[in-house]
């Protein structure tokens, strides 16, 4: 049986799987289920026929057990019960398309999904020298707030409670958590000739998964080209144009709203009421979030996530996480002006090393030019797809982009 004559029933039903359960794995599931319901009701009515829909067989193999770099980490405090709650991944996203913002409607109807019209400010830090004046404070300036140009949202209670409730609304997917799935190529020698038979996946034992109809890598791009390395995929030097910097992420907590810093508690300078997120400048820190005033999240803790800046995240992505940690601390400290009084009590770092992504094209004259993001990546003889948020803008609203494209892909194959 070739992929181009498959049976009808293959093509009624066809067997996908989905490497990776982050969103842009859940948003393809999703966009497929909705897909395949739409189609099999439309033919339903054209031949008045009255059999139940068959459906498509969907495996998402996460090799986690949870939703990829949607990521939430919270502490519960012995005495109070309470919570520090830090997402230490993606903080927020945009909905700028119309399709999009669709998409999600019905989830901010529940209020799943909340807009954060927060107060955001540019920040500077005392300089190192000035931070042993106790009275020199940083520079903070009121930027924007988020709903003047571009809406925001977070997801709540958690940021990961998005991606809970897109798996457990999956009605024809089976999610397999903890599975990494082997090297396309690792267990199948003869793979790259191979093209008339369908796909079998191996777990990292070489244990069989199945044999699929179509196979949809959606794993951050250094992944990718691990599974894709010697398989023959068609698109594979595509994979290494894109290139995705590191980030690591401080995650900070104090036991009272009382013991915060100034810088943080608003009070010593009443021209900026109130900030909720800060753009640092002349600092190896990016952003600061304070997630105890986001909506919803008001039971919290006073918690604090602060994102590196992505370059110098890239520079030191192999240093030991004791020696980041304590250069990440005292950038904060610089900018956030705490004293032995208020000192954050909770402390944790994170380093991811695939966070966000930079492309670069080379020009006619060799020269790097960014931002050419090339779409999916398609090999239509093998049906397989690598796909991911580094495949356009590096953000949540990408996922859903690269999520749409593989439905046309997959939809024009029918
Ligand atoms: C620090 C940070 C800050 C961010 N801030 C923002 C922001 O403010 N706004 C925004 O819109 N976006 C932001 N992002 C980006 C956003 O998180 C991503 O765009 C989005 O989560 C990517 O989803 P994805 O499904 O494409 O990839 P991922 O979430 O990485 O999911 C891919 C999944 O594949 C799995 N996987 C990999 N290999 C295998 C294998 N062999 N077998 C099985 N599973 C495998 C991984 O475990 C992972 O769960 C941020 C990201 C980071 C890290």
């Amino acid at each position: 049986m070739t992929h181009q004559s498959l049976h009808a029933t293959d093509i009624a039903s066809p067997k996908i799987a989905i490497i990776g359960g982050g969103l842009t794995g859940l948003f393809t599931a999703t966009l497929l289920e909705r897909a395949f319901t739409q189609n099999q009701t439309q033919e339903q009515n054209r031949s008045h026929n009255q059999d139940k829909p068959s459906s498509p067989h969907i495996t998402v193999f996460e090799k986690s057990r949870s939703v990829g770099r949607l990521a939430t980490r919270y502490r519960t405090d012995s005495h109070t019960g309470k919570n520090w709650q830090w997402a230490f991944g993606a903080q927020f996203f945009t909905a700028k398309t119309n399709s999009f913002q669709q998409f999600i409607t019905p989830w901010l109807d529940t209020g799943l999904l909340q807009q954060w019209r927060a107060q955001v400010i540019d920040l500077t830090p005392a300089t190192a020298t000035e931070t042993s004046d106790a009275t020199q404070s940083s520079d903070r300036q009121k930027k924007e707030q988020w709903n003047t140009t571009q809406a925001r949202y977070i997801s709540t209670p958690k940021m990961t409670s998005w991606g809970r409730t897109l798996a457990e609304e999956l009605t024809h997917t089976t999610i397999k958590f903890k599975t990494r799935v082997a090297p396309l190529a690792e267990y199948n020698h003869h793979l790259a000739d191979n093209v008339d038979k369908k796909t079998e996946l191996f777990d990292e034992d070489g244990a069989s998964l199945g044999h699929f109809d179509w196979v949809i890598c959606t794993a951050p791009n250094g992944q990718a080209i691990e599974l894709m390395a010697d398989s023959g995929f068609g698109e594979q030097t595509k994979i290494t144009e894109a290139q995705m910097l590191a980030c690591y992420t401080l995650m900070l907590g104090w036991d009272d709203i009382t013991q915060l810093p100034e810088t943080l508690n608003n009070l010593s300078n009443p021209s900026i009421s109130q900030w909720d997120v800060a753009y640092l400048n002349e600092s190896i820190l990016d952003r600061i979030f304070i997630e105890h005033q986001k909506p919803a999240h008001a039971e919290l803790l006073p918690s604090v996530t602060i994102h590196a800046r992505n370059d110098w995240s890239e520079a030191h992505v192999d240093d030991d996480i004791e020696s980041i940690q304590a250069q990440l601390l005292q950038a904060a400290q610089q900018a956030l002006n705490w004293n032995n009084a208020n000192t954050p009590s909770q402390i944790d770092c994170h380093r991811w090393r695939y966070a966000a992504t930079l492309v670069e094209h080379k020009n006619k004259d060799n020269n790097s030019t960014n931002n050419q993001k090339s779409g999916i990546l398609v090999d239509k003889q093998r049906q397989w797809i690598v796909s991911g948020d580094w495949c356009a803008q590096g953000n949540i609203e990408s996922c859903y982009q690269m999520a749409k494209q593989t439905i046309e892909v997959l939809n024009k194959a029918r």
